[in-house]
């Protein structure tokens, strides 16, 4: 039996999915022990029900308006507190922007081992194993951590979520001694893409590439998407030519997707790109040169102009 914290990911005051599959792995490792939820935002106490709902035992609630945009020391403070009170001997964090930021600065102030990026939490004997992706996705490592506390990261989409049964639990407000003599501080976020289907979160993802041509080119994809309740990402070609926004970048440098569907509509398949979506369920992929590498790791393939085969999908699928 282990007590397990989940740092809940929050994107402003709505809470991420990937809390959610984050309470399904606390629950594997704990085998019985709590599983603590840190709901630590501004305006968010409301969440907590969600939480409970779905694996936590208890939340520990830190609403504070220092809280409003992400400020690592203040962040930093908040999870070492709730460590502090409840002493798990796992946190697991988001593999998020805030996740990836935090949990290395948790792992070095506690010199605890940390794994990052994991898709898989599983139990031989005692023992919890983490499987993560290396190589761009072409291999696996089998992890486990030593020692009294471990950090682990979670990739979104890729650990169920316990279906909602009545909460048990309760929430409780952390009292956090904030010290306000921040080193840097986080003034305001400006968010370049607003609305859509947060890119790490979706399962369909319609995606073009330099075929595109244009950043016209990208509107029979994003009616597509539309109709599938997707969101729409892009290769760095399409990027680089300026056909869209950065953000919306897939791959090594970009976002790395784990989709149930990935619709890839002329991307040639670079092995930079695959890095990113090359874990996605099911690949989908439209091109019009037979020979595109994207087609080796394609489950469907479409040779043929994605200026025809994309509406004619769209089409189709309207009138389901
Ligand atoms: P292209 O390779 O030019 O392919 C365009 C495809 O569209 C072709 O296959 C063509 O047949 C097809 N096509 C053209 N017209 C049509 C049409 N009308 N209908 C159907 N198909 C059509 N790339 C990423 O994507 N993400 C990354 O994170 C990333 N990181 C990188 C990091 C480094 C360090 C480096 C060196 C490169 C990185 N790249 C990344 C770039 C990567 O190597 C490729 O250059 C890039 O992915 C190519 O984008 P693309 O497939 O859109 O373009």
């Amino acid at each position: 039996m282990q007590d397990v914290l989940v740092v809940a990911d929050l994107r402003g005051s709505t809470l991420r999915n990937v809390s959610l599959e984050a309470l399904y792995g606390a629950g594997v490792i704990a085998q019985g022990g709590r599983v603590t939820a840190l709901l630590a935002g501004h305006g968010v106490a409301d969440l907590a029900e969600v939480l409970l709902s779905h694996g936590a035992n208890d939340v520990l609630v830190v609403d504070d308006e220092r809280l409003r945009t992400y400020q690592p020391e203040f962040y930093r403070k908040a999870v070492q507190t709730a460590i502090e009170a409840i002493k798990p001997s796992t946190v697991l964090f988001a593999h998020s922007a805030i996740g990836r930021d935090l949990a290395p600065a948790i792992a070095a102030h506690y010199k605890a081992g940390q794994v990052s990026d994991v898709i898989g939490i599983e139990l031989q004997g005692n023992q919890v194993i983490y499987t993560r992706p290396v190589y761009a996705g072409k291999a696996f490592t089998k992890n486990g951590i030593s020692g009294d506390l471990a950090i682990v990261t979670i990739r979104p989409n890729n650990l169920p979520v316990s279906e909602a049964t009545q909460a048990s639990g309760t929430a409780k407000n952390l009292d956090v001694s904030f010290v306000d003599d921040l080193r840097s501080t986080i003034k305001d976020v400006v968010k370049k893409v607003s609305g859509g289907v947060d890119l790490t979160e979706a399962k369909i993802i319609v995606s073009g590439g330099r075929g595109v041509k244009s950043a016209e080119g990208f509107e029979p994809l994003r009616e597509l998407a539309s109709v599938l309740g997707a969101a729409v990402g892009a290769s760095r070609g399409a990027c680089d030519a300026g056909y869209c926004d950065y953000s919306m970048q897939i791959g090594q440098t970009g976002k790395v997707v784990t989709p149930d569907l990935y619709i890839a509509c002329g991307i040639s398949g670079a092995i930079q790109h695959l890095a990113g979506m090359s874990n996605a369920k099911v690949i989908v992929a439209i091109n019009k040169d037979p020979e595109a590498p994207i087609f080796k790791v394609a489950d469907y393939g479409i040779v043929g102009d994605l200026f025809d085969v994309v509406p004619a999908l769209t089409q189709e699928l309207r009138a389901f």
